[in-house]
């Protein structure tokens, strides 16, 4: 029997210099003959939706591996979800052709909950915290029947977590692994498998060494929350990836921003989860960087990697987010002048606009890095990126325009109301 997923690896650059190991490969879905590029970003969704964005919307966007998040749907103790009989692409109103990739965490906000166990793993949920055994997620991964999936993994949230912690939850997820992994079989969904080890990086080379002897599909690499610098994380993510087997995929959490993303594909990393398109978009931002088309005698410096649509500024910029575009926002004409008027009066097309905008760019964004790598030149291109754009973290564009409590009507909190000059 041929494998539901297969991946080829079709370059490899050990680069001299301090970048590493550059992969460029391509994900095989056999049951849908579907082929994903790598690196990619997978679209980050939100109980299962993307952002602000309707079905309508998404179909008109690059939009292919959807990540949905299993604590986003157990808050109940029998979540309804679990007995829909026709799986989650069904249940979530997706394109057939879709693609879902099932995790437990929301690699947004992997915030600390209650402690772990052999017998569960916590996870926050819109109704609490819940404890989920490894039961209980078999249960969900037969009903849901995503395209992959992650296991459970017992990720250390303390960021002064002793070595005896993180060495336990090396072994209870290696633990949990050998437990569900025949589960996973069965139902016969290609497993990725999680690599921990926290701030150790003898314990995430053991953690890898050991998941890899697995016959598993692919591997996640996490280093949210850390604590640390780039530069400290980025060290415990190469601790990771290098004790990986060359030829399965590697999705890696905690490098988001442009920048992590480069800095990961350079260590050797496949797949990122796509939140940066929707962080920009809740500061009411638009990405206008490109990669790889920035000449060499260009002398230009600290350029912004965004614009910010709040900005007064904007009201008399009657020019589209990117002439090169091609989402809906750009393709369909909407000025930078419109949309910051919308988000001005909280128009529900505001977000609508940037969403599209930002996952479109996204996606953009990675097509660049994997044609780069394809011409041989992804070192200098990253070189050139880092000399031209600003690197310092965009700013709240929402700022100035925080909720307040309307005593009017009853504390309904309300956005800030304006005064309007007559
Ligand atoms: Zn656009």
């Amino acid at each position: 029997m041929t494998s539901a997923l297969s991946f080829t690896l079709q370059q490899l650059t050990d680069a001299p210099s301090a970048s590493g190991i550059v992969r460029r490969g391509t994900l095989q879905f056999s049951k849908k003959a579907k082929t994903i590029q790598t690196p990619a970003c997978l679209t980050y969704t939100v109980r299962g939706s993307v952002p602000h964005l309707v079905a309508e919307n998404v179909k008109l966007l690059p939009v292919q591996l959807l990540q949905v998040t299993l604590e986003q749907f157990v808050e109940e103790k029998e979540p309804m979800s679990f007995k829909y009989p026709h799986g989650i692409h069904k249940y979530l109103n997706l394109e057939l052709d879709h693609l879902v990739f099932c995790d437990m965490r929301d690699p947004m906000k992997q915030e600390a909950v209650t402690f772990n166990t052999d017998k569960y793993l916590s996870v926050s949920t819109h109704g609490g915290v819940r404890q989920i055994t490894p039961e209980m997620w078999a249960q969900a991964m037969k009903a849901y029947n995503p395209d992959m999936c992650a296991l459970m993994a017992d990720i250390v949230t303390d960021n002064d977590a002793k070595l005896k912690r993180i060495k336990r939850s090396v072994d209870r997820s290696l633990r949990w692994l050998d437990d569900i992994l025949p589960k996973a079989k069965e139902i016969g969904i290609p497993v990725f498998a999680p690599v921990v080890g926290h701030t150790s990086e003898e314990e995430r080379a053991r953690s890898a060494v050991s998941t890899a002897e697995r016959d598993v599909d692919g591997f996640t690499v996490n280093v949210i929350g850390l604590g640390l610098g780039n530069e400290a994380t980025l060290k415990l993510a190469k601790a990771s990836l290098r004790n990986l087997p060359k030829n399965k995929p590697r999705i890696v959490y905690g490098f988001g921003t442009p920048e992590g993303i480069l800095d990961a594909v350079a260590s050797g990393a496949d797949l990122f989860d796509g939140s940066y398109a929707y962080k920009v978009t809740e500061q009411g931002r638009a990405m206008i960087f490109k990669f790889g088309e920035i000449s060499a005698d260009n002398t230009a410096r600290d350029k912004p990697k965004t614009v910010n649509l709040w900005d007064p500024s904007m009201s008399h910029s009657f020019e589209v987010l990117d002439s090169t575009c091609g989402c809906y926002a750009c393709n369909a004409s909407h000025t930078k002048a419109y949309i910051h008027h919308l988000l001005n009066a909280h128009e529900m097309l505001g977000p609508i606009l940037l969403m599209s905008h930002n996952v479109y760019q996204l996606d953009n964004f990675m097509a660049s890095i994997r044609k780069s790598i394809d011409d041989n030149r992804f070192e200098s291109d990253l070189t050139r990126f880092m000399e031209y754009y600003n690197h310092v973290e965009e700013g709240d564009g929402m700022r100035n325009h925080q909720d307040e409590i309307d005593v009017e009507s009853l504390g309904t909190p309300l956005k800030k109301k304006r005064t309007l000059l007559l």
